[in-house]
């Protein structure tokens, strides 16, 4: 996108002239192109007019992924438990589409900053569906993955049909081995040996939260962002947090005095993680196919 069309973008969407400061290219993201977007105000200008934001920007055809993020956003927001962007607007312009944000600057975490992350997660996954469903009220992606969250009364059924089933379509199609495929159908059938005794609420989940979707603003004070929210068993975030690193033993600690964690989890973090190495290896194929198979093998022995 040229700087004029930036600028027309920003007017249309802030309802104000507007005049381009500095458009600043922002690295770290693995799916849009991201920019920081900097205005200089005209006297017209409202005082309160923020002079920093961020848009993220795609192809005309992920409209949808962007409103899905939009909404995530504010779900995360109205949950009013932990930092999160304040979403501004999405659509299309000039051939792409676009999700405009409230810009935070990011610095190094403070000493304090991993045991509020661990708090306020905790505080955000005490809020729950109110009609007790698990799923939620639209699709969104993982990564670029579709992802469905249709409701369902049941957490087992939720994680089996729109989560694991659905990731081992899409490995069969890469290419996962015929075995490995069959393993994980079984394991599917098993499902219910994994949450004996353990009966999940369906949480506000970022959905997301691996290390890569969390930072600290300049207070030290966490803030998530690129969500793909649903209500669901706040085990698999949890799952998540561990996978990729990211997140350290401060963290952890606060989680569990805050809210505590059954002990089953250590085997049910393998099936929830088992969906984002699919997913993975859908994305991204090599040694996550193998990876994937091993995790169901060792689950399906717990399962006997
Ligand atoms: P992608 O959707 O491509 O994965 P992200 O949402 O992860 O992109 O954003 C890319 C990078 O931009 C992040 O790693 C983060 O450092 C930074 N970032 C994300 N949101 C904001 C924001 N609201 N303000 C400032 N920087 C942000």
């Amino acid at each position: 996108m040229q700087t004029q069309q930036f600028e027309a973008l920003l007017s249309e969407q802030l309802a104000q002239d507007i005049q381009l400061q500095e458009i600043r290219a922002v690295h770290g993201g693995d799916i849009n192109d991201a920019y920081k977007l900097t205005i200089k105000p005209l006297d017209s200008a409202p005082r309160d007019l923020s002079l920093e934001w961020f848009i993220k920007l795609n192809d005309h055809s992920k409209l949808e992924m962007f409103a899905a993020e939009y909404d995530g956003l504010k779900e995360i927001q109205g949950s009013q438990c932990i930092r999160c962007p304040g979403s501004h607007s999405y659509g299309q312009f000039a051939g792409s589409s676009f999700l405009l944000m409230e810009y935070i600057a990011f610095t190094q975490p403070k000493s304090d900053s991993q045991r509020q992350a661990g708090l306020q997660l905790a505080a955000m996954h005490r809020t729950v569906e109110k009609a007790g469903r698990f799923g939620w009220h639209r699709d969104n992606t993982i990564g670029t993955t579709p992802q469905s969250n249709a409701y369902h009364y049941d957490w087992i059924s939720f994680w089996r049909e729109e989560r694991l089933r659905p990731q081992l379509e899409l490995a069969r199609c890469k290419g996962f081995s015929d075995r490995d495929y069959k393993a994980g159908l079984h394991l599917c059938d098993q499902l219910p040996e994994l949450f004996d005794g353990y009966e999940p609420q369906p949480s506000l989940l970022h959905g997301d939260i691996w290390g890569g979707n969390i930072a600290y603003d300049t207070e030290g004070t966490p803030v998530i962002f690129d969500p793909a929210c649903y209500y669901g068993d706040r085990e698999s975030d949890l799952a998540l947090t561990e996978l990729f690193g990211g997140f350290g033993e401060d963290f952890y600690k606060a989680y569990e005095a805050a809210f505590s964690i059954d002990q089953g989890y250590r085997q049910r973090k393998k099936l929830y993680q088992l969906y984002h190495i699919l997913n993975h290896y859908h994305l991204f194929g090599g040694g996550y196919g193998q990876q994937a198979g091993e995790v169901i093998r060792e689950l399906l022995r717990h399962c006997r």
